[in-house]
C-alpha cells in the first residue's frame, strides 16, 4: 500500500513497433542472472509487471508500470510524442510530479522545461546516462535524477565489442554484396583487417569500458585505457593494460578507440577535429557512449578524408537524428539508431529497476546510493563519481526537425 498521494508519473518511451504490439518474439525467454560482474545485486522491487524478455521499452510496454501506478491511485501518462511546444511531453509536464524517460528517445529536460514544471521532484532514467537532464538545472531546483546504474552495461559491451569488429572486418559492405545478389571478394575484402596485433583503447573504464577490455583480451590485441581515476595494479597485469593519462596520449597509441565516459561538461565534443588529428591515420573510432561526445561535422569530414578508417556507435546527438544528420550518410559508418542499451534482457533489468526507484520513493526508503545522479541540491551518488555540474543538453530542440 502506497502512503504517497496521488502523483502524476510523465514516461517518454520510443514508439511501438510498426508491425503493432505486441512483437512476434524470437525466443521464449531471457537467461535469468543471479548478479551484475562486480557483485552488484540485480534491481529487486517486489513487483514486476511484465515477463522478462518483453517489449517494455516502447509506449505499449509502459516499462510494465501502469497496474503497479494506476492502482495506488497515480496517473500515468505515457507517450512518445517529446520534441517541439507542441509535443504531449510539453503539454503535460507542468503538473507532472516525476518524469521517466530512456537515453534511447530521451525527453529532453533542458533549464526552460524544469522551470515550466514547478511539481517536478524526480527524474528517472530507465537505463544509464542522464545527460539529457540539464544537471545543474536539477540541481538547482532540487530534483532528484536518478537511473539504473549497471542494468544495461553489458548489453552496451557486447555492442561495442560487435561493432569494433564490423568495423575493422568491414562486415556491413559485405553483408551488401550478398543481398545484392553479388560474389565480388576483391572489393569485399579491400578494406578489411584482422583485429589480432592491434592497440585497441577505451576512454572511461567503468562498467562497460572495463567490461569491453576483459572481452577483448582474448583477441590478443594490445589494450590501452584512460580514465579519472586508474584502475588496481593487479588489473592492470592482469590483462596486460596502458594507462593513459590523457585522451591526446591514449588515441595516439591506438588503431581502435571505443568510447565509454559519460557525457558531461568536461566529455562534451572531446573528439574534435584537434584530437582526431592526433589519431593513427586510419584508426577507427566505436561510440555507444553519448553522440555529443564527438563533435559530429569533424567525425564526418575525417572519414570523407580518410583519416579515419571507420566510425560506429548507437549514440547520436540530438535522438532521433534528423534525416540530414551527417552520420546517417558518411562513408565506412556502421551506426545503429540508439539500441544497444535496449535489448529485451536490458530492457527487463532497467524496468525492474525504474519500479524498484518508484517504489523506494513512494514508501520514503532510501534510493540505492549507486542510482543517484543528483540529490538535494548537489551531485550525489553514481553522478558525484562519474559526472561534473554543468549542463549537456545544449541544441537538443533540434530533435524537433525528426521526420519518420
Ligand atoms: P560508469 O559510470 O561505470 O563508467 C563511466 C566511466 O567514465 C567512469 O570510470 C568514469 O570515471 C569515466 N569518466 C568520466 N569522465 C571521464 C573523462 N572526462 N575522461 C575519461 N573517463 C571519464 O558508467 P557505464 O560504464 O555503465 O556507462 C558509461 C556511459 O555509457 C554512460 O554514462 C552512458 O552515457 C553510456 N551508456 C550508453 C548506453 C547505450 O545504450 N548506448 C547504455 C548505457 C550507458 P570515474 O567514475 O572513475 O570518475
Amino acid at each position: 500500500m502506497t502512503t504517497s498521494p496521488s502523483q502524476k508519473i510523465l514516461c517518454v518511451l520510443y514508439p511501438d513497433p510498426v508491425g503493432g504490439y505486441p512483437p512476434k518474439y524470437a525466443r521464449d525467454g531471457i537467461p535469468t542472472l543471479s548478479q551484475y560482474p562486480d557483485g552488484q545485486s540485480l534491481p529487486t522491487p517486489k513487483g514486476l509487471g511484465f515477463t522478462p524478455g518483453q517489449l517494455v521499452g516502447s509506449v505499449s510496454g509502459g516499462l510494465g508500470l501502469r497496474q503497479f501506478l494506476e492502482g495506488q491511485g497515480h496517473r500515468f501518462v505515457v507517450t512518445s510524442d517529446k520534441d517541439g511546444p507542441d509535443s504531449v511531453f510539453e503539454k503535460e509536464l507542468p503538473d507532472a510530479d516525476i518524469v521517466i524517460s530512456q537515453p534511447f528517445w530521451p525527453g529532453y529536460l533542458t533549464a526552460e522545461r524544469i522551470a515550466k514544471a514547478p511539481k517536478l521532484k524526480m527524474a528517472i532514467t530507465a537505463g544509464i546516462g542522464s545527460d539529457h537532464v540539464d544537471l545543474q538545472a536539477a540541481i538547482e531546483n532540487n530534483i532528484t535524477v536518478c537511473e539504473v546504474t549497471f542494468s544495461n552495461s553489458i548489453s552496451v559491451v557486447e555492442h561495442a565489442i560487435m561493432q569494433i569488429l564490423a568495423l575493422v572486418r568491414d562486415f556491413v559492405p559485405q553483408y551488401q554484396w550478398v543481398v545484392n545478389g553479388g560474389w565480388n571478394i576483391a572489393d569485399a575484402v579491400s578494406r578489411s583487417y584482422d583485429l589480432e596485433g592491434m592497440d585497441v583503447g577505451v576512454v572511461g573504464s567503468g562498467r562497460i569500458g572495463f567490461g569491453v577490455l576483459k572481452r577483448l583480451k582474448p583477441f590478443d590485441v594490445k589494450l590501452h585505457y584512460n580514465d579519472r581515476y586508474r584502475l588496481p595494479t593487479e588489473v592492470e597485469e592482469e590483462l596486460g593494460l596502458t594507462f593513459h593519462e590523457t585522451v591526446d596520449s591514449l588515441v595516439s597509441a591506438c588503431d581502435v578507440v571505443s568510447i565509454h565516459c559519460p557525457l558531461h561538461p568536461e566529455t562534451e565534443h572531446m573528439f574534435n577535429d584537434e584530437l582526431i588529428a592526433k589519431m593513427r591515420r586510419g584508426s577507427y573510432i566505436v561510440n555507444t557512449a553519448r553522440g555529443k561526445i564527438c563533435d559530429r561535422e569533424a567525425i564526418a569530414r575525417a572519414l570523407e578524408s580518410g583519416h579515419l578508417a571507420g566510425y560506429a556507435g548507437d549514440v547520436w546527438f540530438p535522438q532521433p537524428a534528423p534525416l540530414d544528420h551527417p552520420w546517417r550518410t558518411m562513408p565506412n559508418h556502421a551506426m545503429t539508431p540508439h539500441t544497444s542499451g535496449s535489448s529485451l534482457a536490458g530492457q527487463h533489468r532497467y524496468a525492474a529497476g525504474v519500479r524498484e526507484i518508484l517504489e523506494c520513493w513512494f514508501e520514503g526508503r532510501p534510493i540505492r546510493n549507486e542510482y543517484l545522479i543528483t540529490q538535494g541540491g548537489a551531485l550525489a551518488g553514481a553522478g558525484a563519481h562519474s559526472y561534473s555540474e554543468g549542463d549537456a543538453t545544449g541544441g537538443s530542440e533540434e530533435a524537433a526537425r525528426f521526420t519518420a
